[in-house]
C-alpha cells in the first residue's frame, strides 16, 4: 500500500490540517508520499520532508498551480494516482475542492470527512449533520479520502528526513484561472486551530454589537465564530461560520453568545471540549450541550464577563 497525501500549506509552512491528515495515513499504514504543489512552494516542501513517516515529498512548483487551481491540481493527481492504493487531503475549503474532482477522475467515489480510520478500506464518517455516524467500506482499487482535521491529532514537525523529487510534468487544464482574491486580514487565531473560540448568533443584533465579542476574544487570546444567521444577517463575513455549512472547530473552550444551538450549528462545534453557553432562553438547545450555561442577557452578561477578565 502506498498513501499520497496532498499537503495544505502557505508555501513556507504546513497547516496543522495537513498534520492531522499525515495521522490518518499512519493509521491506515503503508508508505506516505506528500504532494505538495503551488507555485513558489519549495520552502514547504522542506517542511514536509522533516515530518515523521513521511517517505518522500513530491514537488510540483509551477505556477499554473499558483493558487492550487482545482482543475489543475487535479489534473495533476490524476496523473501520479496509478502508483498508490489512497489518496487522502484535509476536508478544508481547498480539499473540498479539488478531492471530487479526482475521484471524478480516476471514476471512484469519494469518501469524506473520516473521522476514524476502522482498518485500510473502512473509515467512519458523519452524515445527517454529524447526528450520525456511519461506517464506509469502500471497494475501489484507489480510496479517495479527505479528512476532518479535529479528529487526529496532528503529527510532529520535526524528526524526519525525507527526500525531496521535483515533478517535472506540468498540467494546465485551461479551465479557470484567477482572477483576484480578497484575504480578510486578522491578527486573530485563525478558527480551525484556535484554542478558543467566543462565537455569535442572531442574538447580538447587529454588526456594532457584534464587535463586543471581538474585545472578548481579544481579551482571551481567542478567535471569533458566528453561526449562519449572523453571517446572513450581515453581523460577521462568511469566513466566520462555523457548522454544517461552515467550518468545523473543536478548540478547548467554545463560548456561544446569542446562539440557539441549532443543529446544523452544533455539528461545527459539539466536539469542542468545554462549552459555554449565554442565552436569555433556559429551553433554547445549546444547554443540552453545553458544559456551563448562563441564562442571562448578553448585553449584560458579557460585559460583565470583559470587565473580570
Ligand atoms: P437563532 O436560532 O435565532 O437564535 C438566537 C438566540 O439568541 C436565541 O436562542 C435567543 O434566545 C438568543 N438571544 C436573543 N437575544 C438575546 C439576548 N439579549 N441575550 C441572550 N440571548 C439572546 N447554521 C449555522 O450556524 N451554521 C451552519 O453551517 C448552518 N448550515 C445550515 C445548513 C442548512 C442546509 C440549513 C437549512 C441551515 C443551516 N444553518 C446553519 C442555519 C441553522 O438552521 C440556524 O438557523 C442558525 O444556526 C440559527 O442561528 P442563531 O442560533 O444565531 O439564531
Amino acid at each position: 500500500m502506498a498513501i499520497l497525501l496532498i499537503a495544505e500549506h502557505d508555501n513556507a509552512l504546513l497547516k496543522s490540517a495537513t498534520l492531522s491528515t499525515v495521522t490518518a495515513a499512519t493509521q491506515i499504514g503503508g508508505d506516505i508520499d506528500l504532494l505538495v504543489v503551488g507555485n513558489g512552494c519549495a520552502a514547504a516542501a522542506d517542511a514536509a520532508a522533516k515530518v515523521p513517516g513521511v517517505r518522500k515529498v513530491l514537488l510540483a512548483d509551477n505556477a499554473v498551480y499558483d493558487h492550487e487551481i482545482a482543475e489543475n491540481v487535479a489534473a495533476l493527481i490524476k496523473e501520479i494516482a496509478a502508483d498508490y492504493s489512497h489518496i487522502l487531503a484535509p476536508a478544508t475549503t481547498n480539499g473540498k475542492n479539488f478531492m471530487p474532482r479526482v475521484a471524478a477522475l480516476l471514476d471512484v467515489g469519494q469518501i469524506s470527512e473520516i473521522m476514524s480510520v476502522e482498518s485500510a478500506d473502512t473509515f467512519k464518517r458523519p452524515i445527517y449533520a454529524g447526528n450520525a455516524i456511519a461506517t464506509v467500506q469502500s471497494l475501489d482499487a484507489v480510496k479517495v479520502i479527505t479528512v476532518r482535521g479535529t479528529s487526529f491529532d496532528p503529527a510532529a514537525i520535526e524528526g524526519g528526513s525525507a527526500s525531496v523529487e521535483s515533478l517535472s510534468q506540468v498540467t494546465d487544464t485551461g479551465l479557470s484561472r484567477l482572477v483576484s482574491e480578497e484575504l480578510a486580514q486578522s491578527d486573530r487565531p485563525e478558527l480551525t486551530t484556535a484554542k478558543i473560540i467566543v462565537s455569535g448568533g442572531r442574538g447580538m443584533g447587529d454588526k456594532a454589537h457584534f464587535e463586543m465579542l471581538e474585545t472578548l476574544a481579544d481579551k482571551l487570546g481567542a478567535a471569533v465564530g458566528a453561526t449562519r444567521a449572523a453571517v446572513d444577517a450581515g453581523f460577521v463575513a462568511n469566513d466566520y461560520q462555523i457548522g454544517q455549512t461552515g467550518k468545523v472547530v473543536a478548540p478547548e473552550l467554545y463560548i456561544g453568545v446569542g446562539l440557539s444551538g441549532a443543529i446544523q450549528h452544533l455539528a461545527g462545534m459539539k466536539d469542542s471540549k468545554v462549552i459555554v453557553a449565554i442565552n436569555k432562553d433556559e429551553d433554547a438547545p445549546i444547554f443540552q450541550v453545553a458544559d456551563y450555561g448562563l441564562v442571562a442577557d448578553l448585553f449584560e452578561a458579557v460585559p460583565e464577563l470583559e470587565k473580570s477578565l
